[in-house]
């Protein structure tokens, strides 16, 4: 059986680390590096209902995208019961569980957030869109579609709860991605001469300039954009350690629903 420390350096050699952004925190966070691990259970967030999973289904690891602890917007000053990140913290310690994040490394690499990203949505010649870090990807449709034909398929390939999205009235052709909160990105999507960028965590504003900007945008929900890559890390970590037991978690779903006036 692998030890947590081999199982962070097999995903390592996936997302390497120097990939990472600056104020990220990626790899082993929490645990034993010299744990041995039957069971693995798989992510994109640790939370306190993927905790309870991993623990009622033995395992004694949970891989997830979004860091646990210590990242942008989770700084950790204290470890207390009497909060909710300090409980779920101290949950996942006492029982010994680890935990492995690998985050805007998993964006960024070959094969990760985004190259999921855009092949779930059937983009044809899949490439860099060019932005700075690296992150977003653009491929081709290889049929035209409309903007609304294109979100309620987006919708339905990322099973979404619903959609948001706005734009120039474009047909949509040559797609930019960038799963989770890329919205920044968009004048890249504009440079590169796409039509339009699915992407997630959109504001009003942004939606407002759309048209006059040129570009169709659809904000699918942060978890739907990145969620896919679970099962990147699922096939990844199987194939690489077969005596391993990986698998999604199946209590960790979008939290976000919509209310439709018909
Ligand atoms: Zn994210």
């Amino acid at each position: 059986m692998p030890t947590v420390r081999e199982i962070e350096q097999a995903l390592f050699a996936l997302a390497p680390k120097e990939l990472a952004a600056g104020w990220d925190n990626v790899g082993h966070l929490l645990g034993d590096p010299d744990q041995t691990v039957k069971r693995v259970l798989v992510a994109l967030d640790i939370t306190e209902a993927v905790a309870d999973e991993a623990l009622a289904a033995g395992c004694g690891l949970i891989v997830a995208h979004h860091p646990v602890m210590n990242c942008k917007w989770l700084p950790v000053q204290t470890v207390r019961s009497d909060t909710p990140q300090g409980h779920l913290l101290l949950k996942l310690l006492r029982s010994g569980v680890s935990a492995i994040c690998m985050h805007t490394n998993l964006d960024v690499t070959e094969g990760g957030v985004n190259d999921r990203l855009a092949q779930v949505l059937e983009l044809a010649d899949p490439g860099p869109l060019g932005d700075p870090e690296g992150l977003c990807r653009m491929g081709k449709l290889t049929r035209p579609m409309t903007l609304e034909a294109f979100a309620r398929f987006v919708c339905k390939a990322l099973g979404a709860n619903g959609v948001r999205y706005a734009g120039a009235g474009k047909m949509v052709e040559r797609v930019a991605v960038g799963g989770g909160a890329c919205g920044e990105y968009q004048e890249f999507a504009i440079a590169a001469g796409c039509d339009t960028f699915v992407t997630a965590d959109l504001t009003y504003h942004t939606f407002l300039d759309a048209a006059g900007k040129g570009i169709n945008l659809i904000d699918a929900g942060h978890f739907p954009t990145e969620d896919p890559v679970c099962e990147t890390l699922v096939s990844y970590l199987t194939e690489r350690f077969p005596d391993l037991s990986v698998r999604k978690s199946a209590s960790h779903r979008e939290v976000i629903q919509y209310i439709i006036n018909d």
